[in-house]
């Protein structure tokens, strides 16, 4: 509706303008046309009877003729005033020999060289003074008075044919508004609709709005941020579905252990000690995922929680590989750390610390006995690059681009000894990206991996 009436708006005034214009314009200039030609009959009149006398003296008929001729043709009629103010000639041959008293004529007498001119709606008057050549002496006003009225009906019949043309544009600009505007809210409606379809909970259907090359280029956005909103929804269901299945395994064991001792009469101590050791194991691994998971969750919430710092990156990393140190004694491997200059960052030292933490115990973790793990550290003028390289079993190629999803293993099995949660890695990546970073990983399966990581050293809101 709104549209309609905008294009209606922009397409009358124009017209209307353009129509007012032009007749306005015609009539001007058809006024003044005329005028002038008159005015140059007149001057021609005089100039010819003056010298000879004959236009002031009433007896001169051929004077007569000639201005009975001309005011037939300008369909007006002329008079002719003397000094005194008596009318001398008159086409219409009423006021012979009465007393003109007009201020204009007046005027015109006195002053002697100016035009006076009045307009009226039907006609004008031209009062010209009748000027000797030789002497300066004014003898007389002509008084000419001729018809507007031809000028008149033709403004008229233009003012009717463009009422005309008005009408046929109008119409025109109407229908014309009421199929462009329905072309372009059909497409807004119909998109209303299936956003509310959408809203619905049919995520999955595919939206293609028709109409023109916006309405199209809305509906790729569309399908690009449905598509976006599908995965996350699915992210979330895998990801319950995986914590659900994770924190289910060591109950399941548990239960499978306490069930064992339950059943059995006369079951010996050592035994008895035994599996429940094994439940303490287990207990000790839900406890593991459930403080991964928290530690994700509180990441996942939001940066406002960083608390951000000027931090000595050296020392970080030196206690982080003290800490580290006796896990990686047990299994003879080198811990070395090369630190290429002093490095001082502004970094949450909290969540930078468990990030790190991550990635040495991992190149621990997933080591052989007696290999190595090289941590390290370098900058330039806008980040620092911290590495982390190992001489372990590495990753398998299809599984590098899965190591950083929630609860992703590369092997089962193997982790489950080792103690690994699969959370470790995202928790990892979801602070870096906290801290506007990147991380990459490298990896030959059976020679070792190599994580890269590159942070800004002052932090990006
Ligand atoms: P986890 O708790 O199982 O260690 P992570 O998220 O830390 O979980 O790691 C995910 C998987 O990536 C691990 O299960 C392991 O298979 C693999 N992985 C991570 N770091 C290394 C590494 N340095 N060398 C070999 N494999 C690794």
């Amino acid at each position: 509706m709104h549209i309609l009436m905008v294009l209606l708006l922009v397409g009358m005034i124009p017209t209307l303008i353009i129509t007012a214009g032009l007749v306005n314009a015609y009539r001007s200039r058809a006024n003044s046309t005329k005028l002038s030609e008159v005015q140059r009959y007149g001057s021609f009149i005089v100039n010819r009877f003056l010298p000879t006398g004959a236009l002031m003296n009433a007896d001169d008929t051929a004077v007569n003729d000639e201005l009975s001729l001309m005011a037939s043709i300008y369909e007006g009629r002329i008079l002719v005033v003397n000094e005194d103010l008596n009318v001398v000639r008159d086409t219409y041959g009423q006021e012979l020999g009465k007393t003109l008293i007009a201020q204009n004529v007046v005027k015109c007498l006195k002053n002697g060289k100016e035009t006076y001119i009045n307009r009226y709606e039907r006609y004008t008057e031209i009062m010209m003074p009748i000027t000797s050549t030789d002497s300066e002496s004014t003898e007389g006003v002509l008084v000419i008075t001729f018809s507007t009225n031809a000028i008149l009906g033709m403004e008229q019949l233009l003012r009717q044919k463009a009422l005309l043309y008005g009408i046929i544009i109008a119409i025109a600009v109407v229908g014309f508004a009421i199929v462009y505007s329905k072309k372009v809210t059909n497409p807004l409606n119909s998109m209303a609709k299936t956003i509310d379809h959408l809203t619905e909970g049919y995520l999955n259907e595919e939206v293609s709005f028709k109409g023109y090359r916006e309405i199209g280029r809305i509906s790729d956005s569309f399908n690009r941020l449905i598509g976006r909103i599908r995965a996350l929804e699915n992210s979330r269901q895998e990801f319950v579905s995986n914590v659900s299945h994770e924190l289910k395994t060591p109950i399941t064991s548990m239960k499978v252990l306490a069930d064992s001792l339950l059943t059995q009469e006369n079951v010996p101590n050592e035994m008895y000690r035994e599996f429940l050791s094994d439940i303490n194991d287990e207990v000790e691994r839900e406890n593991k995922i459930i403080n991964d998971l928290l530690s994700l969750v509180k990441l996942d919430k939001s940066a406002s929680d960083l608390h951000v710092e000027e931090l000595n990156v050296n020392e970080l990393l030196e206690g982080i590989l003290k800490r580290l140190q006796p896990i990686a004694q047990k299994r003879n491997i080198e811990l070395i750390f090369e630190s290429f200059r002093p490095v001082s960052a502004e970094v949450d030292e909290v969540k930078m610390s468990l990030a790190i933490s991550n990635l040495i115990e991992n190149a621990v973790k997933y080591n052989v006995d007696d290999g190595w793990v090289k941590v390290s550290l370098n900058a330039d003028h806008k980040y620092f690059y911290i590495k982390v390289s190992d001489s372990g079993i590495g990753i398998p190629e299809e599984a590098q681009e899965h190591i950083f999803d929630r609860f992703y293993r590369v092997d089962k099995a193997r982790t489950r000894e080792t103690g690994g949660t699969g959370l470790g890695l995202s928790i990892t990546k979801n602070v870096v990206m906290l801290h506007k970073g990147a991380i990459k990983v490298y990896s030959r399966e059976n020679e070792g991996t190599t994580f890269t990581v590159r942070i800004p050293l002052s932090y990006i809101p």
